[in-house]
């Protein structure tokens, strides 16, 4: 499933391919994602500019606004979309359910095998768009900080790694995520995240930010994968230190990791090193 790493990894491959570029036509060949395609999509669309491609948590918001008048597409991966740059004349795959015509022969298609994404059109300030206005703090900015995380936990009475889950605290951390950043910071995921001290915070605030940073760096290498002709782009194995790797040795102390599930989500740990 894309996480925040490779949504950005996305915008990053494909934004110097469509910036700028003029939008001549729009096919959808299957409208029913997770929600339908507006039709005004492909009426409003072909004649706009793509100003530039921004990231709101997993939302990508292609800005097509011209003279102060907001407009936007909205686009989320779901659990399989990806997007890719491809010339005019290469064959549409199976599940390349919208083609973005774009100038240079070139189109952007969006690719989903599973559906769960979405393609969605707004005239309004994307941040008050209903699926983002809720949105917590980017993980990547200082407004991501210990002082707010504990801010927030004095609210809930939950586990810190649910807590950190939470898109209406920090968007981005996934499962992937929370439980090597858990790791790297020696925290215990079951702890009640009203517990967790500032210090500890701080920690933790650390370790999250150099998670996806480490994630995006290494998106970095798979840029140009965007326009390839072959194969998926962009979703990257990383070396990973708890995740995926439960009864196995710790790779700091050998203690077998540990594995637990907490609100539908398994959570490996050590037992030893995550005090
Ligand atoms: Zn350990």
């Amino acid at each position: 499933m894309p996480e925040l790493p490779e949504v950005e990894t996305t915008r990053l491959g494909i934004l110097p391919h469509v910036k700028q570029q003029k939008i001549l036509q729009v096919k959808v060949h299957q409208p029913q994602l997770r929600w339908s395609i507006p039709q005004t999509l492909s009426e409003d669309l072909p004649g706009k500019v793509i100003n530039t491609v921004q990231r709101r948590g997993k939302y990508l918001l292609f800005d097509v606004s011209e003279s102060k008048q907001p407009a936007y597409v909205l686009i989320h991966l779901g659990m399989s979309g990806s997007l890719r740059i491809a010339q005019v004349d290469e064959a549409r795959r199976k599940h390349d359910h919208v083609e973005i015509m774009l100038s240079q022969q070139r189109v952007l298609r969006y690719h989903d095998p599973r559906r769960f994404g979405c393609v969605l059109w707004s005239t309004q300030d994307p941040q008050q768009h209903p699926l983002l206005a809720k949105l917590g703090v980017e993980p990547l900015t200082r407004e991501f900080n210990a002082k707010y995380l504990y801010q927030c936990a004095r609210r809930r009475s939950m586990a810190l790694k649910p807590f950190i889950m939470q898109s209406s605290v920090v968007v981005g951390v996934g499962n992937i995520y929370a439980a090597e950043a858990l790791f790297l910071a020696g925290l215990d995921p079951r702890r009640a995240a009203k517990q967790v001290t500032l210090e500890e915070y701080q920690r933790l605030v650390q370790a999250i930010k150099k998670v996806l940073r480490a994630a995006i760096r290494q998106g970095g290498t798979t840029l140009r994968d965007f326009i390839s002709a072959k194969g998926e782009p962009g979703y990257f194995q990383q070396r990973l230190n708890v995740y995926g790797r439960a009864q196995q040795a710790c790779k700091v102390c050998a203690t077998p990791l540990c594995s637990v599930t907490q609100a539908q989500r398994s959570t490996v740990f050590c037992p030893q090193c995550q005090g």
